[in-house]
């Protein structure tokens, strides 16, 4: 069920969102924003140039872009950036006009006061920018809770030598001391760059622990003995207000959240004809690239097997092509019989559809949060950043998917979609991930589920502001 509307006649305090310009985290935000518009704030949203959010989605919200520079390098990006490159790039280059914009709106006259800016917790410099203008920071997580405390974990790990290791070290596979539910491995994978992106995600965290408060858009962690585990680490590094509230879709399961691409939906009449649980629906994310070799791999592996797919490829995904060229011959001849290829489609409506029978996933968090919601049993293909965490909780402590722990390689890719789609083992694994779905669904429907009460307890909370 939706959340019910308290808007009054003119609203009592205004919030000011800082949403980073990426599909994983604007679509998150914008749905927050919702969310607290409908418990009677007015709401602004302040936004980099680059990537802006459609405005016609949101009548009810103010917007005003501020000036990120990326103009300036557009021409001289360099060839394979790092992903910390974009956001540091950002926070670099933004924090004077965020501050003369955030300066600008504290001083409007007729606006109701402002209680709280809230940003994505990857804007270090928005601490600083709000501590100056003395306005209380919230930080929003857009990833699952324990990325953000291995983050935090770093230095801890450069010491212990884990960057060094590789696949022929028995450690490779150890679990790692503080967090006994992941692997060493799942560390070492989420940066090919340890130094550059330890430096950035120390002052994500840094900053975020001097911060008012955070937002994690999640469930309420399971199972019982590593959510208690969980709290207390978090009372230990992260001693502020924090607010579980998620997933932020079940809010308002009707908005189109901060779309930044066009969307396909020409599939939908081949997709209504196919069977009921036989698609395998393919999208490694918004911002992950490949190689042309694991491309091919991945075409193979969906060639090899009977089932019906729908892929998403977006553009220039794969590494020195534009779209589909390095795909073989016979798999364009296979795809007009069994499958289709997108360029970018309505996801979640797609992951609520009868027929889809598993999401091969690369395991971002938005994307897991989906098939939870829609009780879709994952193969995980993590890249990097949080998503080899996410994947060993979908694959180890959830036990709602299958993790390809080589890589994209088609015999592996074989051997995943079978236990998923025909063996014993699928069933159960379908069976756990509705018990999660419905666990979910229950913190919704119910005035009582822990969501509703987080929602009304940050409500509270940012009203408490003076
Ligand atoms: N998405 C979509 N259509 C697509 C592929 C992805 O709407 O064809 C959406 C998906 O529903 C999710 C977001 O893009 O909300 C991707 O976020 P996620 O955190 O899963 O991964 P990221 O793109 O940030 O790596």
């Amino acid at each position: 069920r939706a959340v019910t509307t308290t808007e009054s006649t003119q609203p009592s305090r205004r919030i000011i969102l800082f949403p980073l310009p990426v599909q994983g985290h604007l679509g998150p935000m914008l749905q927050l924003a919702s969310i607290l518009h409908t418990q009677g704030f007015k709401i602004t949203i302040i936004h980099p140039e680059t990537n802006p959010p459609n405005y016609s989605n949101y009548p009810h919200f103010t917007f005003k872009p501020v000036f990120d520079r990326f103009s300036e390098i557009k021409n001289h990006m360099p060839e394979k950036p790092d992903p910390s490159f974009f956001i540091t790039y950002l926070n670099e280059n933004c924090a004077d006009s965020l501050t003369d914009c955030l300066a600008g709106l504290l001083a409007e006259p007729d606006e109701p006061p402002v209680a709280c800016l809230i940003t994505d917790a990857e804007y270090y410099i928005a601490q600083e920018v709000a501590d100056s203008l003395k306005v209380p920071r919230v930080v929003f997580w857009a990833c699952n809770i324990v990325s953000l405390l291995v983050y935090g974990d770093f230095s801890f790990f450069h010491q212990k030598g884990y960057f060094n290791l590789t696949v022929k070290d028995l450690e490779y596979e150890a679990t790692v001391p503080r967090y006994p539910l992941l692997k060493i491995k799942d560390v070492i994978k989420t940066t090919r760059n340890p130094n550059g992106m330890g430096q950035y995600l120390s002052k994500v965290v840094k900053q975020a622990k001097k911060s008012s408060g955070i937002i994690w858009n999640s469930f309420k962690e399971q199972p019982e003995e590593a959510a208690a585990i969980l709290e207390d680490t978090l009372n230990h590094h992260f001693p502020i207000p924090r607010f579980t509230l998620g997933p932020l879709q079940k809010y308002m399961p009707s908005l189109t959240s901060g779309i930044l691409f066009e969307q396909d939906r020409t599939f939908f009449s081949w997709l209504d004809a196919q069977a009921p649980r036989s698609v395998i629906y393919v999208s490694f994310g918004s911002m992950g690239c490949i190689t042309k070799k694991e491309f091919q791999e991945v075409s193979y592996g969906l060639a090899n097997m009977a089932f019906p797919f729908l892929w998403v490829v977006r553009e220039g995904s794969v590494e020195g092509s534009e779209w589909l060229e390095s795909l073989p011959n016979e798999f364009l001849d296979e795809v007009g019989v069994r499958g289709r290829i997108v360029k970018w489609c309505p996801q979640k409506e797609v992951l609520a559809h009868e027929a889809i029978g598993c999401f091969w996933t690369h395991s971002g968090w938005n994307s897991t949060l989906e098939s939870i919601c829609e009780g879709v049993p994952m193969i995980c293909s993590p890249c990097d950043v949080g998503q080899p965490i996410i994947a060993r909780y979908v694959s180890d402590v959830w036990k709602i998917g299958i993790l390809l722990e080589d890589g994209f390689e088609r015999e592996g890719i074989e051997r995943a979609v079978t236990r998923l789609m025909r063996d014993k083992e699928g069933e159960e694994i379908r069976e756990r991930i509705n018990v999660l779905r419905d666990e979910v669904k229950i913190s919704f429907d119910d005035e009582c589920g822990s969501s509703h009460r987080s929602l009304k307890t940050l409500v509270d909370y940012i009203l408490s502001f003076p």
